[in-house]
C-alpha cells in the first residue's frame, strides 16, 4: 500500500472516461507484466464487454486481491520512484476504479500457484472470490461499464463511435510493442491478429499496408542525451488530421504542444496548412526530465528540457525528408539517344519518327524515386542481363538519365527518366531552388545582392511603408538596397542576386505583405527571414519569362540537389512522378 504522503503527491483524477480509457488502462497493466500476447475482445464498442488476455506474470491470490484496491500498486513504492517511472501505470487506482463502475471479473495466476484467483465484483463490491483453471496470465472482464453510473452511461457514444476510440488505442501499443502478439475482436468478428515480430516497420506494414511503409523514412537522431528515433512519412501520404500521428516519450504515448509544434516546423514548406504527416515518432530523454504525471488521463507531457526537445524532433524530421546523399556535382552532359525504360522488352519500346527528341542529360536521382518495389525490373530473359549491374538494393543508383519531352497544357514539363514518367510544375520548382540559395546564403549571412542599373523609386500605401520602414535594417541584410526617400517613398538601388530579372515593384509589395502576415512564426529564429525569402522567391517566379530547353534541365538538375525536393516552399508539389512499373500495371501488362 503507498503511504498517505504518495498518495498524496499522486494528482488525483479520474481514470474511467470511456471504453477506450479502461482498455488504455488494461494493455499497460499487461505491457508492464511482461506479456508477450495480448487479446482483446469487445461488444458493442466495449459498452457491453471489453476483455483483455494477457500472459504476463500473473498474480497470486493475494495480490489479486490487493489490485482492487485504490492506491495498491507493486509498481512504486516511494515519493522518489515517481522521478524515475519505468512502467506505464503507478497510481494504482485504475482497477480500483473500473471494477467500481462496472460488472468486474478478474482471473490471474502466477508461476508459483497451482490455480488461478477468481475475483467478481460488481459496482465496487467484491461478490465472490474463487479458485479456478486457468494458465498463468491474467484475464479482466468488464461489463456493463457505468451500469450504476447512469449519468456517466449517457456520455458513452455510439459502439461505432466507441469502437474507433479503442482501435486507435488499441493501434498506439501495438505499434510500440511489435514483439508483443495482439488480437482484437469486435462482436465476435477479428479485426486485427498481429503476430509478434522483431520489427516496428513489419508491425507497421502489417496494419497500414505497403502503400504507408514505402513511404517511411528513418528518423534517427542522438544528440546531447535525447534520442530521436522512428519513421516520417514523405508528403504523399499525408492526412487530414492526425489520427495517423503516432508519438511516444520514453516509450509511452504521448502528446505535447512542444511537440506538435516541432512536427510542423520539421515538416515547414513540405505540407500545405491542413494536411499532416503520418508518423511514428520515439521521444527518448532522461525520464527526470519529463513530467508525466500532468493529468491521469491525458497523454499531455511536459518536459523539463523543452527547447532541447524542440531542436532535435526538428533536426531529426529534417534529417529524414532531405534529400540526403550529399551534394553530387553536376556531370557533364551525357547525351545518348534515348531512355530504355526499365522492365520494359526492347521489341515493345515505341518510337514515332517525327517528334523530335530532346537530348538526354544525367541528374541527380531523388530518393522519391527509390520507390524500390516500383521500380525493380521483372526479370526477363530479354533484359536480365542489363538488370546486373543495376543494384536498387544498395541504395539506388545515385544518377538517372532524364530527357525532356516536352510541356502539357501550356503549364507542365514532362519529363522522361529512367524510373519513370515525371511532370513537372516549373514555377513550384524554381520557387524551390531559388528559396534554397536564398536562405543559405541568408543564414551564413553572405547575401549577394545586384546593383540595378537604374534605380527604381516606389511609392507604398502608409500601411505598407510602415512595415518595411521597420524592417529596412532586415530588408538590407537581406540583399535588399532599400531606403526611405521620404513619405510614402522608397528608392530600392539593388535586389539579392539570387533573385535574377524580377519586377522590384512586385518584389516590395509582396514583401510587405509578408511582414504583414507576422504571426507565430516571426518568433521563430529565423522566421522573418524565410517569410522574407519566400515572398521574394515567390514575386520572382512569377515574374518569370519562358524558360529555355537548357534551362528546364538546370532546373531539374537544381531541383534533385536541393534539400526538399518534392514541393515549392508553401507545401505545393514541384513533381508528380510515375514509376514505370506503375504504368506497366495500370496499362493492365502486368498483374
Ligand atoms: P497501477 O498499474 O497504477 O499499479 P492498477 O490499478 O492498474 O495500478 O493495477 C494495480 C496493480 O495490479 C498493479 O500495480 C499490478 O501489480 C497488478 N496488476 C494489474 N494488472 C495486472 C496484470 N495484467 N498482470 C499482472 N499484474 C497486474
Ligand atoms: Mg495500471
Amino acid at each position: 500500500m503507498l503511504s498517505e504522503r504518495v498518495t498524496n503527491k499522486i494528482a488525483a483524477g479520474e481514470v474511467v472516461e470511456r471504453p477506450a480509457s479502461v482498455l488504455k488502462e488494461l494493455i499497460e497493466n499487461a505491457i508492464d507484466a511482461k506479456a508477450t500476447s495480448i487479446d482483446v475482445e469487445i461488444v458493442e464498442g466495449g459498452r457491453r464487454l471489453l476483455s483483455v488476455t494477457d500472459d504476463g506474470t500473473g498474480m497470486n491470490q493475494e495480490d489479486t486481491l490487493l489490485s482492487i484496491q485504490r492506491y495498491a500498486t507493486s509498481k512504486i513504492s516511494d515519493v522518489d520512484d515517481i522521478e524515475r517511472i519505468a512502467t506505464m501505470g503507478f497510481r494504482g487506482e485504475a482497477l480500483a476504479a473500473i471494477s467500481s463502475v462496472s460488472r468486474f471479473r478478474i482471473v490471474s495466476r502466477n508461476a508459483d500457484s497451482d490455480s488461478a484467483t477468481e475475483v467478481v465484483v460488481s459496482g465496487g463490491k467484491i461478490q465472490s472470490v474463487e479458485n479456478v483453471g486457468a494458465p498463468v496470465g491474467t484475464n479482466i472482464e468488464v461489463r456493463n461499464m457505468f451500469f450504476n453510473v447512469p449519468a456517466r452511461r449517457k456520455f458513452m457514444r455510439t459502439a461505432r463511435t466507441e469502437f474507433s476510440h479503442i482501435r486507435q488505442r488499441f493501434l498506439v501499443y501495438s505499434i510500440a510493442y511489435p514483439e508483443i502478439g495482439f488480437t482484437l475482436r469486435s462482436d465476435e468478428s477479428l479485426v486485427y491478429s498481429l503476430t509478434a515480430g522483431d520489427s516496428m516497420m513489419g508491425r507497421i506494414e502489417e496494419i497500414y499496408g505497403e502503400s504507408v511503409a514505402s513511404a517511411l523514412k528513418d528518423v534517427d537522431y542522438d544528440e546531447n542525451g535525447i534520442r530521436v528515433s522512428g519513421f516520417a512519412a514523405l508528403p504523399r501520404v499525408a492526412r487530414a488530421d492526425r489520427s495517423d500521428q503516432y508519438i511516444f516519450v520514453n516509450g509511452r504515448p504521448a502528446t505535447a504542444p512542444v511537440l506538435a509544434y516541432a512536427i510542423k516546423e520539421g515538416y515547414h514548406t513540405l505540407l500545405p496548412s491542413g494536411r499532416h504527416p503520418v508518423l511514428f515518432l520515439f521521444v527518448r530523454t532522461d525520464p527526470q526530465m519529463v513530467d508525466v504525471n500532468v493529468h491521469p488521463t491525458k497523454r499531455e507531457v511536459r518536459f523539463r528540457n523543452s527547447h532541447s526537445i524542440r531542436d532535435a524532433v526538428i533536426s531529426s524530421l529534417k534529417g529524414a525528408l532531405s534529400n540526403l546523399g550529399g551534394a553530387p556535382t553536376i556531370n557533364a552532359q551525357q547525351h545518348s539517344d534515348r531512355i530504355d525504360a526499365q522492365g520494359f522488352k526492347r521489341t515493345e519500346s515505341l518510337q514515332i519518327e517525327d517528334i523530335p527528341q530532346a537530348p538526354v542529360f544525367r541528374y541527380p536521382r531523388m530518393p522519391m524515386f527509390e520507390d524500390r518495389r516500383e521500380q525493380i525490373p521483372e526479370k526477363t530473359p530479354e533484359n536480365e542481363a542489363e538488370d546486373a549491374d543495376i543494384d536498387l538494393d544498395d541504395g539506388g543508383q545515385p544518377w538517372s538519365e532524364c530527357r525532356v519531352l516536352g510541356v502539357a497544357g501550356g503549364m507542365f514539363v514532362v519529363l522522361e527518366t529512367e524510373d519513370g514518367m515525371v511532370l513537372m510544375d516549373p514555377h513550384a520548382a524554381h520557387e524551390r531552388v531559388m528559396y534554397e540559395k536564398f536562405m543559405a546564403e541568408a543564414l551564413k549571412g553572405t547575401v549577394r545582392s545586384q546593383g540595378l542599373l537604374y534605380p527604381e523609386s516606389i511609392d507604398m500605401s502608409p500601411e505598407n511603408a510602415d512595415l518595411i520602414r521597420k524592417n529596412e535594417a532586415n530588408l538590407q541584410n537581406m540583399g535588399f538596397g532599400i531606403s526611405s526617400f521620404g513619405g510614402d517613398s522608397f528608392i530600392v538601388d539593388a535586389i539579392p542576386s539570387c533573385l535574377g530579372g524580377v519586377s522590384v515593384e512586385n518584389v516590395i509589395e509582396q514583401l510587405a505583405k509578408a511582414l504583414e502576415r507576422g504571426g507565430q512564426r516571426a518568433s521563430m529564429e529565423h522566421g522573418l527571414q524565410e517569410r522574407i525569402a519566400m515572398a521574394a522567391c515567390k514575386a520572382a517566379v512569377k515574374a518569370g519569362r519562358p524558360l529555355t530547353l537548357e534551362e528546364i534541365e538546370r532546373l531539374v538538375v537544381e531541383l534533385a540537389q536541393s534539400k526538399m525536393p518534392y514541393t515549392c516552399p508553401h507545401g505545393r508539389p514541384t513533381i508528380i512522378f510515375m514509376g514505370w512499373r506503375e504504368l506497366q500495371r495500370k496499362f493492365g501488362r502486368i498483374a
